[in-house]
């Protein structure tokens, strides 16, 4: 329940109320999202399902601060994202979020070390980037250039580079998008232990409905804005699920 106040209540990492956001304008614009309103407790994993073009990402890049609302207000804790300049939503990105896309946009110059350490080096509070390979089964492969490893292999870097700083929420845009069922499981094991030892708060949005047994919470998207949420009373671990 939002507050009278519209400030996020303590065990909730966000809140939202009507958020609309319209790319483009007059006849040419479209309307991503249509009035969201929603609590997001901390320390969850949320599975954002619906179909391509439903508002997902949008909802995603506004919370992660990496867009702008259209109108509406989105809490963080206890900051509006949405009267945020831009340097404040820059300077949320760096203290508290992190970002692993379908793609993994690792640097292929650079070793796993190495690219997680292009976060360690500017994170206010970073764990060591070997700790944070270790915490995705990675310490072994530090030496690695992407190109020697698997896509599987990839995108455990990248989440590595996401949570080395430790971050308190994790957006996670099609995680497993590009990868097979067994990596695929593997990457979702890894968000699942993210969640459990740093308790950073995970949303993920995703195409495989699969993925949502292991949520907390599911937020099921339609034509901007939501259709239903469904909490897990019993939520799977990433081994148990089936592709
Ligand atoms: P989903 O993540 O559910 O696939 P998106 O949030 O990516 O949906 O997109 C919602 C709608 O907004 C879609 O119609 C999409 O084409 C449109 N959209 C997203 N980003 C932009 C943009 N930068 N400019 C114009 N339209 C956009």
């Amino acid at each position: 329940m939002a507050l009278s106040s519209g400030k996020t209540p303590k065990n909730m990492a966000f809140s939202t109320q009507n958020i609309t956001k319209v790319y483009g304008e007059g006849n040419a614009s479209v309307h991503a999202l249509r009035g969201v309103t929603l609590d997001i407790p901390a320390g969850e994993i949320v599975v954002l399902l619906g179909p391509s073009g439903s508002g997902k990402s949008t909802l995603l890049n506004i919370l992660g601060g990496l867009d702008k609302a259209t109108a509406g207000t989105a809490f963080f804790q206890q900051d509006n994202l949405t009267e945020f300049s831009d340097e404040e939503l820059t300077q949320y990105r760096r203290d508290h979020v992190g970002f692993v896309f379908q793609f993994y946009n690792l640097m292929p110059s650079l070793t796993a070390k190495e690219n997680v350490e292009l976060v360690t080096e500017i994170a206010e509070n970073p764990m060591d980037a070997l700790d944070a390979l270790a915490l995705v089964g990675l310490k072994n492969r530090a030496d690695h250039f992407p190109s020697q490893m698997s896509g599987g292999e990839q995108q455990r870097v990248a989440i590595a580079r996401a949570i080395a700083k430790q971050p308190t929420v994790l957006f996670c845009d099609e995680p497993t998008g590009a990868l097979d069922s067994t990596t695929g499981r593997a990457v979702l094991e890894v968000l699942q232990n993210v969640n459990k030892e740093l308790g950073s708060t995970i949303m993920i949005v995703t195409h495989a409905a699969n993925t949502a047994k292991m949520a907390d919470r599911v937020i099921h998207f339609a034509d901007g804005d939501i259709r239903e949420i469904i909490c897990n009373e019993h939520k799977l671990s990433a081994q148990e699920i089936e592709w």
